[in-house]
This record gives C-alpha cells, sequence and structure tokens, in this order.
C-alpha cells in the first residue's frame, strides 16, 4: 500500500513522542512491504510563532489531502497569556472542524504489567478493556449559547442540540466496532431528565436493532455510568455517548489503567483522513529531556493503521510489540515506579526491535 501520513509533531514533547510514532510506522511500512511517505507541518504554539495562525493554510491543506494525520500535543506556558489573539488550542479545534471529524475514539485498556499503577485495586482494574465513541461535533458545546441581564445581575445559557442523523452515524460506527470485539454496545445518556437523550435512546436503539441485531445494547444513565466505570470496568465492552457526557467519562476512563503516556485516541469522520494523537498534553514540565513516554503516540499509529488504512494486522503487529516490550520489564519513567527507566528514544527502538522479530 501506499499511503501519505502528515505529522503534525506541535509543541512541548510532542516532537520527541511523534518521531517514534513515525518510528514504529516505518518499521511496519519495512516489515509489510508498505510504502509511507510523510510530510511535516507545523500546529500549535510552534505554528503562531512561525505565522500567526495556530493552523497554517498549508497544515490544513496536507491534512485534507492525505489519507491520514498523526498528531503529537499542542500549547505550553510561552502561549497561556490569556490576552493572546490566538491560541495554540485553536489550531486543534480548526483541523477536527476541517476534517469533519465527528467521532472521538478512546480505547482504555489495563495492561496486567502495569496495573499496580492504578488508582484502583488490581481486582478491579484487571482485564479491563473498554472502546469509547464520543460524539464530538454537537450538544451543549456547539449549541446556541449567550448571556441576558437579569434581575440579580446576569444569566447565561448553553443548548443541548442534536439531530437523528448525527445520532445515527456515531451509533453505526460504535456498534460496527462492537461487532469486531466482544459484541456489547453501552449507550450513556440522561433520559430520565433530558429530551436530548430521550432522542438518543430512541435513534440508536433503533439502529443497533434493525442493522446490528447480533450486538447486545444496553442503555444506562450518565450519573449511573460515572460509578460503574469504577467499580465494575470489565462489565464494558464498546461505550457510546454524547459530547459532554463523553469528555467527562472518557477522562474517568483515563485514569483507569494509571498512566496517560499509554493512551491513544483517533477522531473519525465519515470519510476522509482521521487524526490520531496521545490523550496526554505537551508536557512542558519533561519536555526536552528525553523522557516521555512514547507509547500513546505509538499505540495511536496502530489506530491509525487499523481505522485509516484498513490495515488490522499491522495494527495488532504494533500492539503485540507494545506488549512484548512491557512484558519484559522496560518502562519509561513514568511507569517505572522508580526503578530502572529507558528514554523516549530507546523505548521507540525497543518497540521497532520487537516489530523486527
Ligand atoms: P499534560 O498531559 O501535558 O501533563 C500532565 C502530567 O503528565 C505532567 O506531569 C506530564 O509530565 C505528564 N505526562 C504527560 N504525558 C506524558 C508522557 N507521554 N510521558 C510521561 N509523562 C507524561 O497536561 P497539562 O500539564 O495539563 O498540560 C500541558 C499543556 O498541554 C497545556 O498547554 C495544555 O493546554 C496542553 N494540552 C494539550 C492537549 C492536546 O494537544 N491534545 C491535551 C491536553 C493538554
Amino acid at each position: 500500500m501506499d499511503a501519505k501520513i502528515v505529522l503534525l509533531p506541535g509543541d512541548g514533547i510532542g516532537p520527541e513522542v511523534v518521531a517514534e510514532g513515525q518510528k514504529a510506522l516505518n518499521a511496519v511500512a519495512r516489515k509489510f512491504g508498505h510504502r509511507f511517505t510523510f510530510e511535516t507541518c507545523l500546529i500549535g504554539g510552534c505554528a503562531i510563532d512561525a505565522t500567526g495562525s495556530a493552523l497554517p493554510d498549508a497544515t490544513a491543506a496536507a491534512c485534507k489531502s492525505s489519507q491520514a494525520v498523526l498528531l503529537g500535543a499542542v500549547g505550553g506556558p510561552k502561549w497561556d497569556d490569556p490576552r493572546a489573539k490566538t491560541r495554540p488550542e485553536a489550531g486543534l479545534l480548526k483541523i477536527r472542524k476541517e476534517l469533519q471529524l465527528f467521532a472521538n475514539v478512546r480505547p482504555v485498556r489495563a495492561y496486567d504489567v502495569l496495573v499496580d499503577a492504578s488508582p484502583l485495586k488490581r481486582e478491579i482494574v484487571e482485564g479491563v478493556d473498554i472502546l469509547f465513541f464520543r460524539e464530538l461535533t454537537g450538544g451543549l458545546y456547539f449549541g446556541e449559547s449567550g448571556r441576558r441581564p437579569h434581575p440579580s445581575g446576569e444569566e447565561a445559557f448553553n443548548t443541548m442540540i442534536y439531530n437523528t442523523s448525527e445520532i445515527e452515524r456515531i451509533t453505526r460506527m460504535a456498534a460496527r466496532a462492537a461487532q469486531g470485539r466482544r459484541k456489547k454496545l453501552t449507550q450513556v445518556d440522561k433520559a430520565n431528565v433530558l429530551e436530548v437523550s430521550r432522542l438518543w435512546r430512541e435513534v440508536s436503539q433503533r439502529i443497533v436493532r434493525d442493522e446490528f441485531p447480533d450486538v447486545q445494547y444496553e442503555v444506562l444513565l450518565v450519573d449511573a455510568m460515572a460509578m460503574h466505570l469504577i467499580s465494575k470496568p470489565r462489565s464494558f465492552d464498546v461505550i457510546v455517548t454524547e459530547n459532554l457526557f463523553g469528555d467527562i467519562l472518557t477522562d474517568e476512563g483515563a485514569m483507569l489503567p494509571g498512566s496517560m503516556g499509554m493512551l491513544p485516541s483517533a477522531s473519525l469522520g465519515s470519510s476522509g483522513p482521521g487524526l490520531y494523537e496521545p490523550i496526554h498534553g505537551s508536557a512542558p514540565d519533561i519536555a526536552g529531556k528525553g523522557i516521555a513516554n512514547p507509547l500513546a503516540t505509538i499505540l495511536a499509529a496502530a489506530m491509525l493503521l487499523r481505522h485509516s488504512l484498513a490495515l488490522e494486522t499491522e495494527a495488532r503487529a504494533i500492539e503485540m510489540a507494545v506488549d512484548n516490550v512491557l512484558n519484559a520489564g522496560h518502562r519509561t519513567s513514568d511507569i517505572a515506579a522508580g526503578s530502572k527507566s529507558v528514554s523516549t528514544s530507546e523505548m521507540g527502538s525497543l518497540v521497532v526491535a520487537q516489530l523486527e522479530k
């Protein structure tokens, strides 16, 4: 396969971890006979410094003409001034919009050898393997909002709004993913209170019943989900939910495995390139030290192969290589619990060496 992949290293540790993601993709290309062409573009704070824009037009155009985009992270204290005309995060929001990415996909997997780093007990976390689908372009964050005078001063409002097709498309994506896993889909809402949730429930139930009869479908109220996610996380396979609930629940879920440096994510649309990135930020406290954990970005590269290039065997090869490296006892300092650790590039090379076996 020939594929064009855009790299957006961004700020802080972004360039360090994206370099390792690229190393893993190159190793896959060598092993399986593919040709990946890379184009590196600016986004975030470094793009503001160079061009005045957090997402230069050239970056947007390169991403649109690619098959997939691998991003590091954006932001840092240098660009934190609240009076600044533009902020690094604006680049992220804009690229998601330009690529029409409506689904944020986040796997949460507990690695057996790292389970003791979790804030939860081993018997709860062991074996957790969840795939979250968070709707990304609708709901409270994008509905009408404003402020108006009120006898006490002011009142402010946001509107939660979704239409049938927005719910259908992400439900289909999540149900399709469930078919390739343990065939269970949990839809999270607040249907006892919110009309929007009642529409979510009707539409998603219909889609799964009519189009995915082999998928077991359940609904859970978001307050109950917040509890179940830490009391019995193993009982979930694929979870689909709207934007605000997903924002909160995916962060709660991210705590389960006990390390930010291990979790990848993907943002996907109906067609066109997907955007793949680690869930962590630019970690300015450790940037430039060569100690960042690159595994989240390497696992994001695996997601890229799976979702944008339909290379499932290759994606699994990366995931297995990461498993093997961890099982062999190699750790970056964030997951080493004080014992011997390897550098960012050493960790990347260990994964490549496993891939080459
Ligand atoms: P962060 O995720 O960057 O860091 C939180 C803590 O986790 C830090 O102590 C950091 O050293 C550690 N950490 C994060 N990733 C790590 C890795 N791969 N290996 C080892 N340790 C790691 O979050 P923050 O400190 O709240 O934010 C820093 C900057 O990143 C801010 O400017 C924020 O706006 C930005 N940010 C960007 C994104 C993104 O680009 N998607 C996401 C979150 C935060």
